[in-house]
């Protein structure tokens, strides 16, 4: 009998348990179950302890990264019309798109890709905000990853409205009690945004946050225009109306990047978080989020790739690239976002705004094993003077070599061990054929 069920020897271990970018070398991680059971100095010998074992004595070891805003399935639209005019993007290509090919059939497939995209990129928790939470569900549960789904709300139609009906509350609860128990699924409550959501759907969300202790996932003042909007009709801020219906309490909020100071405050309040989004926030222009605000206030800052219609790619490690770059840019102060705040908002912070900061987010005995191993082998990894500096500045995506969620290997040495790319990418050439028949139609 083996003392461990899987043992993971580290060159390099960044734990992140302080919230800092920590590197402790030759390292031993001992896995029972779902759970880190000891982490100590390794010493010969501890490999015959371990059922399975990964040596990453010349790699580096550290927590997954979690992916705190995400639309899994619109990987399918990954490069479609990128460049035309914002509304003309929105309204008369993805929403059109949406309302004439999204089914069961669609989100299967482009969940699919994108799980097996999170796992290559070293993701281990993704938010994800879509449509038939149930195949999202089927398809997260055969990938091994750990996933908030959220189920969605809005006063306008949505492609899911004719197979599954208009009421979400009963959605919500049906998905609530078939999947409320998973050990890697959090069912969530996803109303789009304030702009799209009437009181009615605000209050009926909160009603089931409180009953189900569930997050309530959602767009804040991504735009400019839509807080403008919200002060004339409501005589409040998107973020003031939110607090007075009693949503932050529970909230997650994408974007967040038209607040005031004292819209910044309400969240430090009510104890909302903020998932930054700067691939998607860039490419549509909707302006740079106050970061150094935040987090000299206290907020959680999680970090997201928003979906791939928009942000292109759910590479967390791209994030944090293009974020920290963005805000030295913007504040004209090359300390306004480090590289170690861009490692802390891709673990313990996007642990902390999940409200799953107890089991996820950093390496330590009692957590779940999420956990993900980097190759250091590559030209543009050497020499290795910091961490933070080189998962952030340096590395990308595919140097993760090994992932590894709920102390199940997902992938090791970049070979995935539970999705078959060449089924996933078979479906996704044929979703490629059928949504170039409907943009001819559109164009
Ligand atoms: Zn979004």
């Amino acid at each position: 009998m083996s003392q461990y069920d899987l043992g993971i020897r580290c060159g390099i271990l960044t734990t992140m348990k302080s919230g800092e970018v920590d590197e402790v070398k030759d390292q031993f991680i001992g896995v029972n179950g779902a759970n880190i059971t000891k982490v100590s100095l390794w010493s010969e010998g501890l490999e015959d302890q371990c059922s399975q074992f990964v040596d990453a004595s010349d790699k580096l070891v550290m927590p997954g990264l979690i992916n705190a805003h995400t639309h899994l399935a619109m990987t399918l639209f990954r490069g479609l019309e990128d460049d035309v005019p914002f509304h003309t993007w929105l309204f008369e290509r993805i929403l059109p798109l949406e309302v004439e090919l999204v089914d069961e059939d669609f989100v299967e497939a482009g969940t699919e890709l994108a799980l097996l995209e999170s796992i290559r990129f070293g993701v281990t928790t993704v938010s994800d905000m879509y449509f038939f939470t149930d195949k999202v569900a089927q398809s997260v549960d055969k990938s091994g990853l750990r996933a908030f789904i959220g189920q969605t709300w809005s006063q306008y139609p949505m492609p899911e409205d004719e197979k599954l009906g208009r009421d979400k509350a009963k959605l919500f609860t049906e998905f609530y009690e078939k999947y409320g128990q998973h050990p890697r699924i959090y069912p969530s409550l996803a109303p789009h945004a304030p702009y799209s959501c009437d009181d009615d759907i605000w209050k009926e969300t909160v009603g089931l946050a409180k009953k189900y202790g569930a997050l309530i996932h959602t767009h804040v003042s991504e735009t400019a225009q839509e807080v403008e909007d919200s002060v004339k009709q409501y005589g409040k801020t998107p973020v003031q109306r939110l607090k007075d219906l009693g949503v932050l309490k529970h909230a997650i909020c994408a974007h967040s990047i038209h607040l005031s100071d004292e819209d910044i405050k309400i969240y430090k309040e009510e104890g909302a978080s903020m998932i930054y989004n700067p691939d998607s926030n860039l490419k549509l222009s909707s302006g740079v989020a106050p970061i150094p605000k935040y987090i000299k206030e206290g907020v959680p800052v999680a970090i997201g790739t928003d979906g791939c219609a928009s942000g292109n790619n759910l590479s967390i490690i791209g994030a944090m690239n293009l974020g920290t770059k963005v805000q030295k840019l913007f504040n004209n102060d090359n300390t306004a976002m480090t590289a170690n705040e861009a490692m802390r908002s891709a673990t313990m912070d996007g642990a902390k705004a999940l409200r799953l900061s107890d089991r996820i987010g950093s390496i330590e005995e009692g957590k779940f094993a999420d956990i993900i191993v980097v190759d250091l082998s590559e030209p543009h990894m050497k020499p290795l003077h910091s961490v933070a500096g080189q998962m952030v500045y340096s590395a990308n995506g595919l140097d993760v070599d090994t992932t590894i969620c709920h102390g199940q290997v997902l992938m090791e040495n970049k070979k995935m061990k539970t999705l078959n790319a060449e089924e996933i990418y078979k479906k996704v050439e044929n979703y490629r054929g059928k949504i170039q028949e409907s943009l001819k139609k559109l164009i």
